[in-house]
């Protein structure tokens, strides 16, 4: 037989799919790959029931449905001051998974050197590989995740067809400050790259922090194309809904693109959709306030269990530094808490280009009873270790 691509070889397995299967097979509360075990605003359910019954059940518009695409402009507009219009600059895919793809696809050639804060979400890397380009990392500083503003510079001067900024970002729970994404913008015009945005995260955000769109920033929006989903903000993370906001030359190729690799994302849902994007101010307020909630239920865990912590100021993430417990590898650290503590987690080095390997990343988007069940199994650590 013919040899597969040799394109695989740099592609692991998903650290998170693998910690989710394990957390099946032994039976572990999944705090491993980021969804919620609660459901979405009841309206949303009824409204998908309702699109089913009324016969929303062929292809929609593969641009995305119109009357969606102006609901999401709409609500674009809103929360970043910025008017798109559902014509030219929106289009619905697949997940957000898909919509970082196709920007990928469009934007790269082989070769393209495209520029990563680590550390990142496992899939931009990825993608980068199955289109032969590659990823260029620009380690954030921990335990703040601050820029080194003078390495970031240095890896634009060597060329950089883009930037990709995850904010909030998964899996450290940095929200970048306005001051941060000018600096990046400013380097993006100086040295004419595109800035791609995954704001997965914008409306879970831990006050004072607040989400500042990098596309609504003067003289931006030419260059930045907005990854945007609605898994995260309405729970509804298998409906596989997300969204490319960009200017209209780019949104054009993104349609060419996505009409031959999806056609579309499934349309009763995209109907559905339209009630959660009309939801009022006041949500947002609540799931802000119900995120916090559930941040410190957690978190107030991990630190009598003895994990040292990275406060996530946005995302429903947090790092924990394991070295106080003694392994010398977070992996191993990993199957051995979803083994005897029945709690899965992600091992933090699949998140760093660096060699990292003290830190597990745990979601928090949890039913308070859940936090509390996984929370008592973390007090056990100390006595087991
Ligand atoms: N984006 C989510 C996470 O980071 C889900 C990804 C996944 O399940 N592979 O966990």
């Amino acid at each position: 037989m013919k040899k597969f691509s040799p394109r695989l070889n740099k592609i692991p397995e998903s650290a998170i799919s693998e910690m989710n299967n394990f957390a099946r097979l032994c039976k572990a509360i999944n705090l491993a790959s980021g969804y919620p075990d609660f459901d979405p605003p009841q309206a949303i359910i009824e409204a998908a029931v309702s699109a089913l019954r009324r016969g929303h059940n062929q292809y929609a518009d593969t641009a995305g449905s119109g009357s969606l695409r102006r609901a999401i402009a709409r609500k674009f507009s809103r929360f970043s001051g910025l008017e798109v219009n559902a014509d030219d600059h929106v289009t619905v895919t697949v997940g957000g998974t898909e919509a970082m793809f196709l920007v990928l696809a469009v934007l790269c050639e082989p070769g393209d050197r495209v520029l990563i804060f680590s550390p990142f979400y496992e899939n931009y890397a990825v993608g980068l590989h199955l289109l032969d380009a590659q990823p260029v990392y620009v380690h954030l500083r921990p335990p703040d995740f601050q820029i080194d503003r003078a390495a970031l510079r240095s890896e634009f001067e060597k060329g950089a067809k883009a930037i990709i900024v995850c904010n909030p970002a998964n899996p450290s729970g940095k929200v970048f400050s306005e001051e941060e994404l000018r600096f990046i913008g400013s380097l993006a015009q100086e040295f004419d790259a595109y800035v791609i945005t995954d704001e997965v995260y914008e409306h879970i955000i831990f006050p004072p922090n607040r989400h500042v769109y990098a596309a609504a920033l003067p003289g931006m929006f030419e260059r930045t194309i907005t990854c945007g989903s609605l898994s995260k903000t309405y729970a509804i993370t298998g409906w596989r809904l997300g969204t490319v906001i960009a200017n209209e030359e780019i949104t054009e190729k993104i349609r060419l693109v996505h009409d031959y690799i999806t056609l579309g994302a499934p349309a009763p849902l995209q109907t559905a959709a339209i009630t959660a994007l009309e939801l009022p101010d006041s949500y947002y307020e609540e799931i802000a306030r119900q995120y916090t909630e559930m941040r410190d239920i957690f978190l107030d865990y991990l630190e009598k269990s003895g994990f040292k912590i990275i406060p996530p100021q946005g995302t429903y993430f947090v790092l924990a530094d394991i070295s106080p417990f003694g392994f010398d590898d977070d992996r191993q650290f990993c199957y051995w808490m979803a083994r005897e503590v029945r709690v899965a987690a992600v091992p933090g080095s699949s998140f760093f280009a660096e060699p990292v390997n003290h830190l597990v990343r745990f979601n928090f988007a949890k039913r308070p009873e859940t936090l509390h069940e996984a929370g008592r199994n973390l007090l056990d650590i100390p006595k087991l270790v």
